[in-house]
């Protein structure tokens, strides 16, 4: 008999049982890990150790070799500590994503209609001054890849904090601010271009492009305050609208309550050039 056929053979109902549960759990694992963007790395890195470590312990079992199957024992549960150390900024953002989920949310700190309005109340001041602005609102979908290419801020919230970024002389008011739950988390980050169409219309240039493409490759919301009309728009799934200074914490406010529509052909996060007011301006802008 094959060792395969002895490991089947002395299996009992009970090992059957405690099979299932652990792949439930590493299936459960996977999913949460499947929203962050190294996921492709975890599930293969995962694959490979569990075949490794499947064809050693059948190995061990049909020749009963009991000490290296001790050895096979305390270097697993080494391997799943290594694992958690290394994806350790994964598993925090696969975390974060069960937050969202509409049951624990009740528990959650994240306040929506407040950080519409906060936002909202930013915006119109920004219009007013014509001060463009560019705020990216991340739902599920991590944009940590994003916030790496700009300036980690990771400060509350607030009018006041998005007025002194944006205002036109500070050195953050370049590119966009990127926001998670109530925290200000980047500024000056650097976003992917969105595709002509979909609502951009020739008189928009770099800064609403950019909101346009963040939101047509992640589930994020963007939101603009042109800096030549005062005028704000959100997109929202790749589609970009301006909306009415009155509407803009309504028109938030919905687009955060609503549940990620499954996602178009995402293109992967490529960076354009970085972003420089004199040559976008030269653009299309
Ligand atoms: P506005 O109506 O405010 O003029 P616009 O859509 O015409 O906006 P531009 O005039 O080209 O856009 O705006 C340029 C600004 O947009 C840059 O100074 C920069 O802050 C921002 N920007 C340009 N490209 C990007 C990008 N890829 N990611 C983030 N911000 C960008
Ligand atoms: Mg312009």
């Amino acid at each position: 008999m094959t060792p395969l056929g002895l490991l089947v053979d002395s299996m009992t109902w009970r090992d059957a049982i405690e099979v299932a549960l652990l792949a439930l759990a590493v299936y459960g694992a996977l999913r949460l890990l499947g929203k962050t963007r190294s996921a492709g790395v975890v599930r293969g890195l995962t694959l490979l150790v569990a075949i490794m470590f499947l064809v050693a312990q059948t190995i061990v079992a049909a020749l009963e070799l009991s000490v290296i199957g001790k050895v096979l024992d305390y270097l697993f549960t080494i391997g799943v500590l290594a694992l958690v150390i290394i994806f350790q900024p994964e598993l925090r953002r696969g975390l974060l994503v069960l937050g969202r989920y509409p049951l624990l949310r009740l528990f959650s700190q994240a306040r929506p209609r407040a950080i519409a309005d906060t936002l909202a109340d930013a915006a119109g001041i920004l219009s007013r001054q014509g001060v463009g602005a560019l705020v990216v609102i991340e739902r599920d979908e991590s944009l940590e890849d994003l916030v790496e290419n700009g300036t980690r801020v990771d400060a509350e919230l607030s009018v006041p904090l998005l007025h002194s970024v944006f205002f036109k002389n500070s050195p953050l008011h370049d590119g966009a601010v990127i926001v998670r739950h109530s925290r200000l988390l980047a500024a000056g980050c650097q976003l992917p271009l969105g595709s002509p169409g979909e609502g951009l219309q020739h008189q928009h240039g770099m800064r609403h492009r950019a909101a346009q493409g963040v939101t047509e490759e992640t589930d994020a919301i963007a939101m603009v305050v042109s800096e030549e009309t005062g005028r704000i728009s959100i997109a929202f799934e790749g589609r970009i609208e301006a909306v009415d200074r009155e509407r803009v914490s309504r028109r938030l406010a919905e687009c955060l309550a609503s549940r990620a529509s499954p996602a178009p052909a995402r293109r992967s996060l490529v960076m354009p050039a970085p972003p420089r007011k004199d040559q976008s301006a030269r653009g299309e802008g």
